[in-house]
């Protein structure tokens, strides 16, 4: 099944169990505009998406993403996600997603930023701080932004550091962007560890993460630095373990020096599909989507599941980690604090006023630790579904009522 037709088949469910109509079904089951092109780039073409899956409660809002893998059923999906997150988090956004299918591993940085600056041409006439706001995603970050928005700016003729986030400091972005979803997913995981481990210090609480980009190496490392006992993490190369606890920081020194985690001398080399079957209290998932299916799901030990990726359990695999009384905690929860904070920067660029960094971190956490406290209260008012599902009926109603105001049927 591809993810868009597993997502359809999750609203479905949703629906049901919030007396949801099929005309109401009908008016989310759809993108509210593809856009595709393929980028010429140095005599090579790669194909390109941005996909605006809802605009009812705002500007589209979704990252930009560089892989070999990417898809219009990738892009679709994510941008569904974003439509979803977005309106659970409380945010005046729709949803979008980009990608560019290319590998940008194999690209030099003259290569990078002629792709970043084509996607810009090729999409501008979509993009806009009041049309559709790019971000980060896999493989793209404060850079990339800066090209995209330079390429922009040069096309419409006027500054506008509102059309993108996660821009560099000096082009309008804030600080507290870089490890934002991180941050956010780390006031989400002491929430889960208060209402799901009460009993166990964190000391005594076992974690593996997977992935060590810009989601995972901060959930890592804030997560080493409250305490908790990281016995394992990867990226895409392989993986690391140490039963008796990673040193993080020193872990993150060996990365920045662009190794692979898996060649970290103080800890035994595993695979990621070893990572990911590890006895551990919360296994943190935080590189790509799909990395639990029905071929491992029963294999999974951890009883707690943070998703800090997007989409990483597919809809085959929830049922049976749900089936077997694991914890899964959504994505569109736990990772939306990139969002919530790009909403602060696009805010700010917006007005033209420079808000008080400590103040957005204590609004972030304010607002993360409301949206989880809301998706637990359903979740224990309407007993018998999952975190997942009391998160998704939230998003779902929110948009339906936008719709409705609109005079959608
Ligand atoms: P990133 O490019 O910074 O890091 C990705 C990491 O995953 C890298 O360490 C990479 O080596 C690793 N990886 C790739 N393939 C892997 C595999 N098969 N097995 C194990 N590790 C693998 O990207 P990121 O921004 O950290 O994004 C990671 C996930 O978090 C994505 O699903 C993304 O959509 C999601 N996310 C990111 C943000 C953000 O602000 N960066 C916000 C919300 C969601």
């Amino acid at each position: 099944m591809s993810i868009v037709q597993d997502n359809l088949e999750r609203l479905r469910i949703v629906a049901s169990l919030d007396g949801i109509g099929d005309q109401d079904l009908a008016l989310l089951g759809e993108p509210a505009l593809i856009s595709k092109t393929d980028l010429d780039v140095n005599g090579n073409k790669y194909p390109a998406w941005r996909i605006l899956y809802s605009r009812d409660l705002g500007p589209g809002k979704g990252g930009i993403r560089f892989h070999q893998d990417v898809s219009e059923d990738e892009v679709q999906s994510l941008a569904f996600w974003m439509a979803l997150k977005n309106s659970l988090a409380d945010i005046p956004y729709g949803g979008a997603k980009g990608g560019v299918k290319f590998d940008p591993k194999k690209a030099d940085k003259a290569e990078l930023e002629a792709v970043s600056r084509a996607y810009a041409r090729a999409f501008q006439p979509v993009l806009g701080q009041d049309k559709d706001v790019p971000a980060p995603d896999v493989y793209t970050n404060s850079q990339t932004m800066a090209w995209i928005l330079d390429e922009y700016e040069k096309i419409v003729g006027h500054h506008e550091p509102g059309m993108i986030t996660g821009k560099p400091v000096e082009l309008g972005g804030i600080k507290l962007r870089s490890d934002s979803t991180a941050q956010g997913g780390y006031f989400i995981a002491q929430e889960m560890v208060k209402e799901f481990l009460p009993n166990k210090a964190a000391k005594d609480i076992k974690v593996a993460v997977q992935g060590f980009g810009n989601a995972g190496l901060f959930m890592a490392e804030k997560l080493f630095a409250d305490g908790f006992k990281i016995v394992a993490t990867s990226d895409s190369r392989g993986g690391i373990f140490k039963e008796s606890g990673l040193d993080v920081k020193a872990l993150s020194d060996f990365k920045a020096e662009a190794n692979s985690v898996g060649d970290f001398k103080d800890g035994q080399a595993i695979s990621n599909e070893e990572l990911l079957e590890l006895d551990v209290d919360i296994l943190v998932l935080a590189a790509l989507e799909n990395q639990i299916t029905a071929l491992n799901a029963d294999k999974i030990k951890a009883k707690h599941i943070i998703e800090l990726a997007n989409g990483p359990v597919d809809l085959a695999a929830d049922k049976i980690l749900d089936a077997a009384g694991k914890v899964i905690v959504p994505d569109i929860l736990a990772n939306s604090g990139g969002v919530i904070v790009s909403y602060f920067e696009w805010a700010q660029n917006r007005t033209g006023q420079i808000l008080d960094e400590e103040y957005l971190k204590s609004l972030l956490e304010k607002k993360m630790r409301a949206n989880w406290g809301r998706m637990l209260s359903l979740y224990k008012e309407k007993s018998g579904i999952s975190l997942r599902q009391a998160a998704y009926i939230l998003a779902v109603r929110r948009i339906l009522a936008a719709k409705h105001w609109r005079g959608q049927k």
